[in-house]
């Protein structure tokens, strides 16, 4: 064990006495809620476009993606429904697993860089992983403290809108510890982590690993997300535009190395992967990565690129807004007037959404990807009128009610209005 991986041992403790909930997970809307909005979305469909919605429930698509993924075994995790449960239990279900994909694989470098699929004596250093829980020293500590385990694959699952002009990658690029460096203020710090930023250090803790991806030694398909949610516009091909989203690292943090300098996947092109996944194979099952997609897209935090800034407190206090929308006769209509004012053939579809245009009016033929991009237009907005003002003065936790469940309508009109979307198209 060299000196780094101490350090790292000491930081990812603080980091995780930091997110003080045990069982819950720091960087992700949580699985009840997603599993609860897409209940709720395909229940909505039902009533609103019933042959749809047939036509769903009889679909026989398979497709060997999803049916064969592999998942992080992490505890709470609700149990995976059986083939009993029925079919809108398993579509739910799968709008929660995303956040436990086995698809984004990190290698933690000691000494100089070798073959981390390697587990021979002499050249095992380098230790390759998808989530927390594979750090064999790290265990020590969360069996010590209880905290808990982070999936790597979640780092999928932002779209910067600050980004916009500035992008590296994309239109608008996802999670990038760089950016919010040059461009982000970073507020919520913690004593244990010796006055660090969440971001800071938890990225510090990450500074001497890198994303396994497509171009690289040894690379053997271990991070197929990247190879998915991948689709570049500025590079000729998918591996080279990786190479330069994942640079490689050092066994310390070096300039231009590593998770820090790496540009993550945004969150549209996540519900553009599946969206096109469900038109060939035609498996309900895909349906449920879309509407994680739109889900965290709608959490302002995912919006303007933080994984600190009281993002977990945010979304724990998500669990009474979305049983307070479920329960509620008014929102459930609020939602049908929403989706029947989207379910229209736009004649001047946009070709990408600059952030002003979260004044458009969404409409059925928009992309997909255009459409989880103005859900996480008006979550920004969020973020920059209310959210950010607050915690620049305040330096403290807060959650809006009304603004909070203002998303949850809108992102539950977007999965009606995408549901309808992907089943009239395939
Ligand atoms: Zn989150
Ligand atoms: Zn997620």
């Amino acid at each position: 064990m060299k000196s780094a991986t101490l350090l790292r041992l000491i930081a990812a403790a603080a980091v995780l006495m930091a997110c003080s909930i045990p069982t819950r997970r720091a960087d992700a809307f949580y699985p009840e809620e997603h599993q609860r909005v897409a209940r709720l979305s395909l229940y909505l469909l039902g009533e609103m476009y019933p042959a749809t919605f047939d036509r769903c429930l009889k679909l026989d698509g398979r497709d060997s993606i999803i049916r064969t993924m592999r998942y992080e075994n992490i505890s709470y995790a609700p149990e995976k429904p059986t083939l009993i449960s029925g079919l809108i239990e398993r579509i739910a279900w799968e709008s929660l697993s995303p956040d436990f994909f086995r698809d984004l694989e990190f290698v933690d470098v000691d000494f100089s860089i070798d073959d981390p699929h390697d587990d021979s004596v002499l050249k095992n250093d380098d230790e390759a992983m998808y989530s927390t829980k594979e750090d064999l020293f790290l265990e020590i500590f969360f069996a010590l403290f209880g905290a808990p385990h982070g999936n790597f694959t979640s780092y999928n699952h932002f779209i910067n809108i600050g980004s916009y002009g500035k992008s590296r990658f994309d239109d608008y690029d996802g999670y990038s510890y760089q950016f919010i460096q040059e461009f982000g203020n970073q507020y919520q710090t913690d004593a244990k982590l010796l006055g660090k930023a969440l971001d800071e250090g938890t990225i510090w803790y990450n500074s001497d690993a890198y994303v396994h991806a497509p171009g690289q030694q040894w690379y053997d398909g271990c991070s197929p997300s990247v190879e998915r949610y991948s689709f570049p516009t500025r590079y000729p091909s998918r591996v080279e535009e990786l190479k330069v989203r994942f640079p490689l690292a050092k066994n310390i943090g070096s300039e231009n190395c590593g998770v820090p300098f790496s540009v993550f996947l945004p969150v549209d092109n996540v519900a553009r992967f599946w969206y096109g996944r469900f038109l060939e194979t035609g498996d309900p099952l895909d349906l449920g990565p879309i509407m994680h997609a739109i889900g965290d897209a709608s959490i302002p935090h995912h919006a303007a690129g933080y994984l600190g800034n009281w993002h977990q407190a945010y979304e724990t206090g998500m669990t009474d807004i979305v049983l307070a929308v479920v329960d509620s006769n008014s929102d459930r209509d609020e939602i049908k007037k929403i989706v029947e004012s989207w379910d229209r053939i736009d004649g001047d579809v946009p070709d990408g959404l600059a952030p002003g245009d979260y004044t458009k009016t969404p409409a059925i033929n928009w992309s997909v990807e255009d459409l989880v991009t103005w859900m996480a237009l008006h979550a920004y907005r969020q973020y920059i009128e209310d959210y950010e003002p607050h915690y620049r003065s305040n330096r403290s936790h807060v959650i809006f009610f009304d603004k909070a469940r203002e998303l949850i309508i809108l992102g539950t009109a977007m999965n009606v209005i995408v549901l309808k979307k992907a089943l009239s198209e395939y």
